[in-house]
């Protein structure tokens, strides 16, 4: 029997990804054929943000798109956006099958009742279990070990989709690192919604937290991998996990931290957990530590009430501190959120004005933490990625590096000195 071909495309955040990775194997040890997107499949399957502003617009425009490839294709829609769905009898008519962030792991069940002829739609509003989830396909690998949130920021509507935080189990953990390093993946990434919230197992705050986790990675694990942090909320962030990371020999000194605003007056509506002297003694507390660590972050313009002079005061916070990159994103938007009936709106217009701002100031950061870098020596992963004739990869401080193509270099660890830097912020290297 011929076997069942599916396309299968993801939006949103690295969780996101990691649970796309965990359905797609899934379809796959079933016998179902994986092709790529846009081309002939049976099966075309969604897996949604609610994040993306036009998330509706861009399904329709899909689905039209889908239908000319194949009219009779069944369209699945997954994910966070299915929980915004109110006219569903209008989707309904044109995606045969909606699953909202718990049910959309039950996938094989309900493909199973396919042919029934019938469109289904399951959003279960209880909350669910964490899951690990994992892609072996590539270099790195996205891990998820914690799910849902317990704070409310004002603007984010995630934990109506995701629910309470919850945190997969210690040994779980360590044991599918393990099983990913013996399959060859040489860099995991943790993810989770608010990683630094780890260890509400069953709802219930214990004693193992992250730095506990942590621990109990650097002594058991003793494979050839490292091992990134996706993000960390800045109130989270503490001494002992970054004096840990200092002296680590698994976890890069990568840090990733959402300012959102400059503005104390920008924060306190957004309802963050900390102030913008908290956010700048954790940058230097980290920078003191380890002077070459990569430091990130996420900025939101145009945050209803932001003013001019709120703005600015974002703008000169983030000259002023040494950051390696700043990923801004326009303010949009979003149903039951506490921001979506604030008033003092900024208009749109405004809001992608002072996201170029941003995003030119990220690329000279982005330039100077590179020349900061020059000539140095660090360790180096090499993808798979050939461009121009070169082969890529990150370093451990997440720059990335480029030599001249060797696909015996795909997937090792080399020690490389930084000898330059090309007009998209990469830097050549050299095998030392
Ligand atoms: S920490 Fe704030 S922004 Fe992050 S998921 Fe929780 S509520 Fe949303």
């Amino acid at each position: 029997m011929e076997k069942l071909r599916f396309s299968f495309i993801t939006y949103g955040c690295k969780l996101n990804y990691s649970e796309y990775s965990t359905i797609k194997r899934n379809l796959l040890n079933l016998g179902y054929q994986y092709v790529s997107w846009y081309t002939f499949a049976n099966i075309y399957i969604i897996n949604s943000c609610s994040i993306t502003e036009n998330a509706e617009k861009d399904l329709f425009v899909f689905i039209r798109k889908i239908k000319k490839i194949n009219k009779k294709a069944y369209i699945i829609l997954l994910g966070c956006f299915t929980h915004k769905l109110y006219k569903t009898e209008n989707i309904l008519k044109n995606v045969n099958l909606i699953l909202g962030t718990k049910d959309k792991f039950d996938l094989p069940y309900y493909l199973k009742l396919k042919n029934k002829n019938k469109n289904y739609i399951s959003i279960s509003k209880n909350y669910y279990k964490s899951s690990v989830s994992l892609d072996e396909t590539r270099t790195r690998s996205f891990l998820k070990i914690q799910d849902g949130c317990d704070y409310k920021c004002s603007y984010c509507p995630i934990p109506n989709f995701r629910g309470r935080s919850r945190s997969e189990n210690i040994s779980n953990i360590i044991k599918t690192i393990k099983k990913l390093a013996l399959l060859n993946i040489k860099e995991i990434v943790l993810t989770g919604i608010n990683l630094g919230n780890f260890g509400n197992f069953g709802f219930n705050k214990t004693k193992y937290d992250l730095f506990y986790l942590f621990n109990q990675m650097e002594q058991n694990l003793t494979a050839n991998i490292r091992i990134r942090i996706s993000s960390i909320e800045p109130n989270l962030l503490n001494n002992r996990i970054i004096s840990l990371i200092s002296k680590s020999k698994l976890f890069v000194p990568h840090f990733h931290f959402p300012l959102q605003s400059g503005s104390n007056y920008i924060l306190n509506k957004m309802k963050r957990r900390y102030n913008v002297k908290r956010y700048i003694k954790n940058v230097k507390k980290i920078l003191n530590i380890i002077p070459d660590a990569c430091v990130g972050t996420d900025i939101i313009v145009g945050f209803p009430g932001e003013k001019e002079a709120n703005f600015l005061e974002t703008y000169k916070l983030l000259k002023s501190l040494e950051l390696a990159y700043i990923q801004v994103f326009p303010y949009s938007e979003r149903e039951n959120t506490d921001a979506y009936f604030m008033k003092e709106t900024i208009p749109k217009i405004m809001r992608s004005k002072r996201s170029k701002i941003i995003r030119l100031l990220s690329k000279k950061k982005k330039k100077n933490y590179c020349l900061k870098h020059l000539f140095k020596h660090y360790r180096v992963l090499f993808e798979k990625t050939k461009k121009n004739g070169y082969i890529f990869g990150f370093t451990d401080t997440y720059i990335s590096s480029k030599i001249k193509w060797k696909p015996n270099l795909i997937k090792k660890f080399k020690a490389v000195k930084l000898i330059k830097i090309d007009n998209y912020n990469n830097m050549e290297c050299q095998i030392l």
